[in-house]
């Protein structure tokens, strides 16, 4: 029998289209490995290890990621540790001919291919392959080679290398019986006392939950273009956490769109699976995305309000649909889209703080937190990314709330708000004191008032700008 073929698993965990383990099944045997490594992330290159809401969905995922191994006759090795020690240490122990493994753009993805390749010498190979992203972010450049820093461009271009190769099922494969496996219990991924995860029931983390996932958008699909900026509307997929933890391939996702909708119908859809590969491309070209403004000296005087912040993570701001979009991120771990621009908006410029304080919290309670596509999403709303929305850009809470009907939205997640009527839910402040009382409010009692007044916090804003531009030309 030939020598065991070692698949390496990192945010890739499926078995359909999944190139490195196709070629795996191909060669020999194969070993199935996945390594929780929190070592590497934490080492030099700043501390991203993977958050608590996320690491409630890793459990959940390598347990159903088990069971289809299992279901194929075969088992799931799990190993904790820093990759780079870890992944040479089994291929060892299993004399496994070869790694293979899916190329991923995390600063530490490099981190940890380079230790293994320093490890294991020439004459066991590390092959990487591509199938985390629509196209490799590499090879989306201009025709001089530099790479793309704003979206639009890079679209236009991207769209001659679409679209991605067909997506194939998973391969037959003989299994290596061999290799040393932890618990997964033992790596306590999920929370203990208290227990803030009743709300994640509404995921099904793993492959089939994916694939589910994706065949219920499709009765909804067609209205995508306009529904996908009513968070009161269920309107978008909700396959961004089982993208982040590569649950299914971008390029299903992709083409069983393209297959089922009219083209103009599916293209604004395809276009924000395109973001997804616009924000690994931006962090591929800056390595430090999500900890250093793109545009360089783009620091404003931030407030330092420990109150403030707590209560915009909180969801106590006086702002609806802030409050709404928080407490919801907090009880499920996803917010709706345009709830998460509102939201940093005001988190960065109404209360004037550091956009890397906002990016921290919703890292540690989004189950889809990426690390490109958060710092994108953190910088284009501040202004302070190579592609972002103009600094005085600044969200209007209550016309966007009104704007984009949140008023169901709200009702669900700030339930002392529900009684208001459809107009007034949006800035309760503004309502008439009998109005307030017949809906059972209470300002500054069952509901804060405003911390910040919208027009002096947007000024606020507008004159740290204004003083960080006048300090850069002085
Ligand atoms: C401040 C801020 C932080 C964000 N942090 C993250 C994050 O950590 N992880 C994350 O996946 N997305 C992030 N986003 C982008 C976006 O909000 C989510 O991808 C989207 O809300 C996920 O919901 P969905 O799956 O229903 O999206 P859909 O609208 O159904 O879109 C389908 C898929 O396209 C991709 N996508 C859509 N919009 C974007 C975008 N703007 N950038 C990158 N990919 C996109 C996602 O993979 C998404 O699942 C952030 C946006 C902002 C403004």
């Amino acid at each position: 029998m030939s020598a065991p073929q070692l698949v390496w698993f990192r945010n890739d965990l499926r078995l359909a289209d999944h190139a490195a383990i196709r070629a795996a099944a191909a060669a020999g045997p194969v070993a199935l490995l996945y390594v929780f490594d929190e070592v590497t992330p934490g080492g030099s290159l700043g501390s991203w290890a993977m958050g608590a809401a996320q690491r409630w969905w890793l459990h959940h995922s390598l347990t159903a990621l088990a069971r289809d191994i299992a279901a194929h006759g075969g088992r799931l090795l799990l190993r904790r540790g820093a990759a780079g020690v870890i992944v040479p240490q089994v291929a060892r122990e299993i004399g496994a001919a070869a790694v293979h493994v899916l190329h991923h753009v995390e600063p530490w993805a490099a981190v940890q291919e380079a230790a293994i390749k320093a490890d294991l010498g020439a004459d066991l190979p590390l092959n990487r392959y591509d199938g985390a992203f629509l196209i490799r972010p590499s090879q989306v450049r201009q025709d001089n080679g530099a790479p793309y820093k704003v979206f639009t461009p890079w679209w236009r271009r991207a769209q001659r290398q679409l679209p991605p190769p067909p997506p194939r099922p998973a391969p037959m494969m003989q299994f290596h019986a061999g290799g040393k496996s932890d618990d997964l219990d033992s790596w306590n991924l999920l929370p203990r006392t208290p227990d803030w995860s009743g709300g994640f029931g509404i995921w099904t983390p793993g492959e089939a939950g994916a694939a589910a996932r994706l065949k219920a958008f499709l009765d909804v699909a067609a209205g995508y273009d306009v529904a996908r900026n009513l968070p009161s509307q269920e309107g978008t997929s909700r396959l961004s956490p089982h993208l982040a933890m590569g649950e299914i391939s971008i390029a299903s996702v992709w083409h069983t769109i393209a297959d089922v909708l009219p083209a103009a119908a599916a293209e604004p859809f395809l276009r924000e699976l395109g973001w997804r590969d616009f924000a690994a491309n931006m962090l591929e070209i800056f390595p430090d995305h999500a900890d250093a403004p793109g545009r360089p000296g783009f620091e404003l005087a931030w407030r330092d309000a420990p109150a403030d912040l707590s209560a915009w993570q909180r969801g106590e701001t006086g702002y609806p649909i802030v409050d709404a979009g928080m407490r919801q991120l907090w009880a499920t771990g996803w917010m709706h889209n345009r709830v998460r621009m509102i939201a940093a908006s005001f988190l960065t410029k109404h209360l004037l703080i550091d956009w890397r304080l906002g990016e921290r919290w919703f890292w540690d309670c989004l189950v889809d937190a990426d690390l490109g596509a958060n710092a994108m999403g953190w910088q284009w709303v501040m202004g302070s990314g190579a592609e972002s929305a103009p600094f005085y850009r600044i969200f209007a809470p209550v016309t966007q709330s009104a704007k984009f009907g949140a008023a169901a939205y709200i009702r669900r997640w700030v339930p002392e708000l529900a009684g208001m009527d459809d107009s007034s839910i949006h800035a309760p402040w503004e309502a008439s004191p009998l109005l307030r009382s017949a809906a059972g409010v209470r300002l500054g009692s069952t509901y804060p008032l405003p911390i910040v007044d919208h027009a002096a916090g947007r000024a606020r804003a507008l004159a740290a700008h204004a003083a960080m531009k006048a300090a850069d030309e002085g």
